[in-house]
């Protein structure tokens, strides 16, 4: 079985977006996707609002398939009536944070105790890069911050931060921080060296569809794992991370 946790929906392009994930299910065997709407780095309220009821008519389209994220900017006065909508109304599983504001800026503070008391994961876009940096691009170092001030959260750091030598390293002594090793960053060894840092039991699989999918789905059949690795990783943990029976504090 797999699941992909980190797949979207880009704004303006509903149809094409979703005949590809649904394209990839059939193809590749996926189970379930979690999905959350993007379009510009700094969406305005009508804008986010859009994207998350493209989300929510998927969910309904799919209802067996498809899983949703709420996507926020937290530099809205509204963010925090947007994730109870989300979360209460449309029956979405997760937030969504991109890169509108980084993930330890106070105001986003409000909305992660919230996501506490739901007991669902925050999915981080997280990204180090050595040139091009976005003004508010969350990375390691921020969801460690992030970690630190809320260990019951459960925090979802995408991409292992885009360059996991740098992101894991900066959050590997947070055991509420999970991870995700979709999108671009495309060494062979990147998921060896994930597990050899913090283990296989938070390593979950997402793929940032409809950017990629093979690529990530490769560096799960050529790392160095045991079969029962490979399981937790395209999906045990993620049906852990989205317990809402489990809080982000170990037992
Ligand atoms: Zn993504």
């Amino acid at each position: 079985m797999i699941i992909d946790a980190h797949t979207h929906i880009w704004g303006g392009r509903y149809d094409d977006s979703t005949r590809t994930l649904l394209r990839a299910c059939e193809r590749f065997g996926i189970s379930k996707l979690y999905v959350s709407g993007l379009r510009s780095h700094d969406s305005d309220e009508s804008e986010i609002a859009s994207l998350n009821a493209d989300v929510y008519r998927f969910m309904k389209e799919q209802p067996d398939v498809a899983e949703g994220y709420c996507y926020v900017n937290p530099a809205h006065p509204g963010a925090l009536n947007v994730l109870k909508r989300g979360i209460e109304q449309y029956g979405m599983s997760g937030m969504k944070l991109w890169v509108a504001t980084f993930c330890d800026d106070p105001r986003v503070f409000p909305l992660v105790e919230q996501c506490i008391e739901y007991r669902i994961p925050i999915l981080i876009h997280s990204f180090h890069k050595t040139v091009g940096q976005l003004p508010y691009e969350t990375t390691g170092i921020h969801v460690a911050n992030l970690a630190e001030r809320y260990p019951e959260a459960k925090l979802l750091m995408a991409h292992f931060g885009g360059n996991c030598y740098h992101g894991i390293k900066a959050v590997r002594d947070y055991p509420n921080v999970w991870h995700d090793f979709s999108g671009s960053p495309f060494r062979r060894d990147d998921l060896d060296y994930a597990v050899e840092q913090v283990g296989a039991d938070r390593i979950v699989f997402g793929s940032d569809m409809p950017i990629t999918y093979l690529v990530n789905y490769g560096q799960v059949e050529e790392a160095e794992l045991t079969a029962e690795q490979r399981e937790l990783i395209y999906y045990k943990n993620t049906i852990r991370l989205f317990d809402r029976g489990l809080s982000g504090r170990p037992s």
